[in-house]
């Protein structure tokens, strides 16, 4: 799938690689595999930093965000109904 996926400050393309650590359980994982979602505990991520040390910036920006090519009305869809799920 071709998202067109890039930092909205620098335009940095996440490589595939595990950068990001989970906000609620530390697990490290591909914060764009799942559209924010940790693969361990579910937990929604609803920002996303750059990562400076694989060649991008140290913003912090809405993970919609960084989508450019899809419906982002979609995306919200999706990751609102994982949020009402895991607050209510
Ligand atoms: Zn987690
Ligand atoms: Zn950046």
């Amino acid at each position: 799938m071709d998202l067109n996926i890039k930092c909205p400050a620098c335009n940095w393309p996440p490589d595939g690689g595990a950068h990001w650590e989970c906000e609620n359980c530390c697990y490290e994982f591909d914060m764009f595999e799942a559209a924010g979602k940790c693969p361990r505990c579910d937990y929604q991520h609803k920002y996303t930093q750059c990562v400076s040390w694989a060649g991008g910036c140290e913003e912090i920006s809405l993970h919609l965000d960084w989508y450019n090519d899809i419906d982002k009305k979609l995306l919200e869809i999706n990751i609102y109904k994982t949020l009402i799920k895991l607050f209510l």
